[in-house]
């Protein structure tokens, strides 16, 4: 299948060695405009031209609340489980060039979102400290040597990201896997997907995941220093980044080190990580309220209203798939189905009766790429039931499929039209018969090889069988006639 193809090969860590991980992930949301301006929250534009006094920290200018970002917010929030608080706004100060006033609008002592969880499709559970907004800064572009602020000739700056809204999603430190951090973000990316709250790109950044690592002895419990993880742009850096990471911090303390709590940065060429800063502490921002941004609350009807409108969120649909299909799928093809889309395809073709296990290898083989938009439930059933009962073959239901996913024409049609229909099991018998005289050193290496040489000879001899019926022999069927006949 194609899901177990893309899985990467776990990295590996010493076993008597644990990693401890914890993210934070900045999510820019999906507003119009920005966090606390009217200027355009776009991806793309030419640089600096979504750009007004607001967002360029101007003296005297006022920042007015978005309130679609807010709600947003607690959109996601509650769509994490999370407990909603007033809104309040803090000023977090430090100086960085593409942040013009030398502080950022963020929340501190009081997230508007705090606990919540993230359920993965394994069944383990992250919880979450907070989600709370902020705005975003600028960005830095430097010209020159490798496009990093080092060997750099000049740097740029570009103020249209400046005070795009953000969700920063704080989870406790509870991932201990590589597999489990990707599982993490592709599960937080599904639920900000469903609940269009962002696009999530990590591409395009507007999904940037920071990695707090550190390590422990397998036998403990305690938490070691930790170092944080900035500058990656995709999944699978992301779990190259966190092992690289712990395995340094393994080889410091074994060799009687220890690691000091920093912040560096990912390089994606080389596959390491680098020391960035000494990582600030909280009392280095001076956080405090700001002046001017009054707080302000949800009432429990505002909170009722946003509960009544989420959608069904990845986790209760992947539960939905699996009631519908029974033990014939794995979580992992839930998971797939439901990253892709294609769950509720998949439950309405076994409502009205078409065979789960047959319809989730159908979708997940052979409807991956392409746009699948026009297959009904019910063509899709239609197609499943000719394969089940025996009327075209595997092939054959593979090439109604791509037809119709190209043209939209319904199966009957494509199969009068192709002439497809099974070769009736007499016709059949006498092919395989006809294989196996024409074939017989193949077939003395079935009968008395190995259970590798059989299988070998059998997909050979199919394929014959296939050739000389162009494909519409039933795979299923000519398997079980060699049998036979070795039997006999
Ligand atoms: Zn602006
Ligand atoms: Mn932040």
């Amino acid at each position: 299948m194609k899901a177990a193809n893309s899985v990467l090969r776990e990295p590996a860590l010493p076993s008597d060695w644990e990693m401890v991980v914890g993210l934070e992930v900045h999510v820019e949301l999906n507003t119009k405009s920005k966090l606390f301006c009217g200027c355009a929250n776009r991806f793309g534009d030419e640089p600096n031209t979504n750009v007004c006094p607001v967002c360029l920290g101007l003296p005297g200018s006022l920042p007015v609340v978005n309130l679609r970002a807010v709600k947003l917010a607690i959109r996601l929030g509650r769509a994490l489980g999370c407990e909603i608080n007033p809104a309040v706004f803090a000023r977090k100060n430090y100086f960085y060039p593409d942040m013009p006033k030398n502080y950022q609008i963020s929340q501190y002592q009081q997230a508007i979102n705090t606990g919540g969880a993230v359920k993965l499709p394994d069944g383990s559970v992250v919880e979450l400290e907070r989600a709370h907004i902020e705005e975003d800064t600028g960005k830095t572009i430097h010209i020159g040597g490798s496009g990093r602020i080092k060997g750099a000739a000049y740097s740029l700056v570009d103020h249209n990201r400046a005070g795009v809204p953000l969700i920063e999603i704080v989870t406790l430190p509870q991932l201990y896997t590589a597999s489990q951090v990707r599982a993490f973000v592709r599960e937080l990316r599904a639920i900000l997907l469903a609940t269009d709250v962002s696009d999530a790109r990590m591409q395009e950044g507007s999904m940037r995941v920071d990695a707090n690592v550190s390590v422990r002895p397998a036998d403990d419990s305690g938490l070691r220093t930790r170092c944080e993880i900035k500058n990656i742009s995709s999944v699978r850096s992301l779990s190259q980044a966190v092992v690289y990471e712990a395995n340094r911090h393994i080889d410091l303390w074994s060799t009687g080190g220890s690691p000091s709590q920093e912040t560096r940065h990912w390089d994606e060429e080389r596959g390491c990580t680098i020391s960035g800063r000494s990582k600030e502490h909280t009392e280095d921002y001076r956080y405090f309220p700001d002046p001017d941004l009054a707080p302000f609350a949800f009432s429990k009807d505002d909170i009722a209203a946003v509960d009544a409108a989420l959608p069904l969120l990845p986790a209760a649909r992947r539960e939905k798939l699996i009631a519908a299909c029974g033990d014939t799928i794995t979580p992992e093809t839930a998971a797939l189905l439901v990253e892709r889309d294609q769950d509720e395809l998949v439950v309405d073709a076994v409502s009205v009766g078409a065979d789960a296990k047959r319809v989730t290898t159908r979708v997940v083989n052979d409807l991956a790429l392409d746009d699948w938009a026009v297959v009904t439930p019910e063509r899709l059933a239609e197609v499943v039931v000719m394969e089940t009962s025996g009327r075209i073959s595997a092939t054959q239901a593979k090439k109604v499929l791509a037809e119709m996913v190209e043209h939209g024409t319904d199966p009957e049609a494509i199969v009068a039209a192709r002439g497809f229909e099974n070769v009736s099991s007499g016709e059949i018998e006498s092919i395989v018969k006809d294989i196996i005289e024409k074939h017989q050193d193949e077939w003395q290496l079935y009968c008395q090889g190995d259970a590798t040489d059989r299988k070998k000879m059998s997909s050979f001899l199919t394929g014959q069988v296939m050739r000389a019926t162009k494909g519409r022999a039933d795979g299923a069927t000519v398997g079980r006639l060699l049998h036979q006949h070795a039997q006999n």
